[in-house]
């Protein structure tokens, strides 16, 4: 995938979106007083604009005056951000948080934060306002990563569809002409049989080439295929080989399901929800794998922030591994002999002094910058490629605690 000169990588971004989602979340109100709206791509920035002055002139009925005032100040802040847009929102829309937060001892402050194109589109125009911000549906499409192809089939009716992060969508559907078991007076059982037989047989073809047709073009950012259905047609549909070759190998289980139609998509994604977890994972078990690997015998690996730091700023990196749960900071310190040095400190703690560790002199505070983006910025630079990995199994948990959240895998050896 290439990506746009300058631009930052779509992993950065959704790390963006995720430290202003943490920082929202810990926001409350007093009162009913946080405004958050969800603005899909195709409404216009006049209807949302409209719909704001309407909410600000309906806030008059707000008994409590502190409750009225904050949030008609909440609304103006909106409006007056929205006036940057154009007719419509960017691409995948626009999510904007606005309202006075409670900072301690009885005192608030206005917040206003517009995050522009989220990583999924937003697919319907929300107007929420409660005494904490709305951030679950931004926090549905940071966690989606998966993109997987569905298929449910019995003799009668098959569907498929794709699952999108969380978000299921019914594509294609189709139903068979094949007859009951009950054959007819004056057909010869064998007759029947036979062109039940072929019917079924047209029918799993038919299936197939719906599968093909959507998933075939993607199958290179296919995570996996799912296939549901009673027994034993989906076992007969599997073991017939009617899928493409190339899709064949992406199944990742069939599934009992009950309905054929796009309600059985939903009941297959949620009969396979531990073999999605564990495809959610693949990536990242194997990235540790490779990792330890190099680790105990080979001469690829490199951990914690100074070493996989001065690595990255060599170019030596081919892949980044910083976990998903590292929340650190990281300050650059200067002494009067021009020696730097860096430390990191947590994000919440304040910046600490610092003795410079080769004359002994004072150090002083030249930058404090977020960890990840400071490595994350070095990496784009050298076309190294970043991977998160979560901490939800084992060596993923050991990246955060063994080594500092921060690791990368080499393209050649440098004793760093
Ligand atoms: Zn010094």
């Amino acid at each position: 995938m290439s990506e746009q000169e300058g631009a930052p990588s779509e992993d950065r971004r959704k790390y963006e979106f995720q430290k202003v989602i943490e920082d929202l979340k810990d926001y409350t109100g007093s009162g009913t007083q946080l405004v958050t709206i969800y603005i899909p791509p195709d409404k216009q920035i006049s209807d949302v604009v409209a719909h704001v002055t309407q909410e600000h002139s309906e806030a008059s009925n707000i008994k409590s005056k502190q409750t009225r005032t904050n949030v008609q100040d909440a609304l103006k802040s909106i409006k007056d951000r929205l006036r940057y847009y154009d007719t419509f929102p960017p691409e995948n829309g626009l999510v904007v948080f606005s309202g006075a937060v409670d900072t301690g001892g009885g005192r608030t402050e206005m917040v206003t934060e517009v995050l522009e194109s989220p990583p999924q589109e937003i697919q319907s125009f929300r107007y929420h306002c409660d005494d904490e911000f709305l951030t679950e549906p931004l926090e549905e499409m940071l966690g989606d990563k998966g993109l997987y192809g569905l298929i449910v089939l019995d003799r009668r009716e098959a569907n498929v569809g794709w699952l999108k992060g969380k978000r299921i969508e019914a594509v294609k559907s189709a139903s068979s002409l094949v007859p009951g078991k009950q054959r007819k007076g004056g057909q010869s059982a064998q007759r029947f049989a036979r062109l039940r037989l072929e019917a079924i047989d047209n029918f799993y073809q038919e299936v197939a080439g719906m599968a093909d047709d959507l998933f075939v073009p993607k199958r290179h950012e296919l995570d996996g295929i799912l296939v549901g259905g009673p027994s034993p047609t989906k076992d007969e549909f599997l073991d017939g080989d009617y899928l493409h070759h190339e899709l064949q190998d992406h199944v990742l289980g069939k599934f009992d399901v009950s309905y054929t139609d796009e309600s059985g998509l939903k009941e297959l994604v949620d009969r396979a929800q531990d073999t999605l977890a564990e495809a959610d994972l693949m990536d990242d078990k194997s990235d540790m794998e490779e990792f330890f690997q190099e680790l105990n015998g080979g001469d690829l690996a490199t951990y914690g922030f100074e070493p996989t730091r001065k690595n990255l700023v060599m170019g030596s990196v081919e892949t980044l591994l910083i976990s998903e749960d590292l929340r650190k900071d990281v300050v650059t310190y200067e002494c009067p002999n021009g020696h730097e040095e860096r430390e990191l400190v947590s994000q919440r703690a304040d910046t600490p002094e610092h003795t410079c560790s080769e004359c002994g002199e004072d150090a002083e505070v030249d930058e404090r910058d977020d960890a990840i983006d400071h490595l994350m910025e070095i990496a784009e630079q050298r076309g190294t490629d970043t991977h998160f990995i979560s901490t939800d199994f084992e060596k993923g948990e050991q990246l955060l605690t063994a080594f500092g959240g921060i690791a990368g895998l080499l393209r050649y050896s440098t004793g760093v």
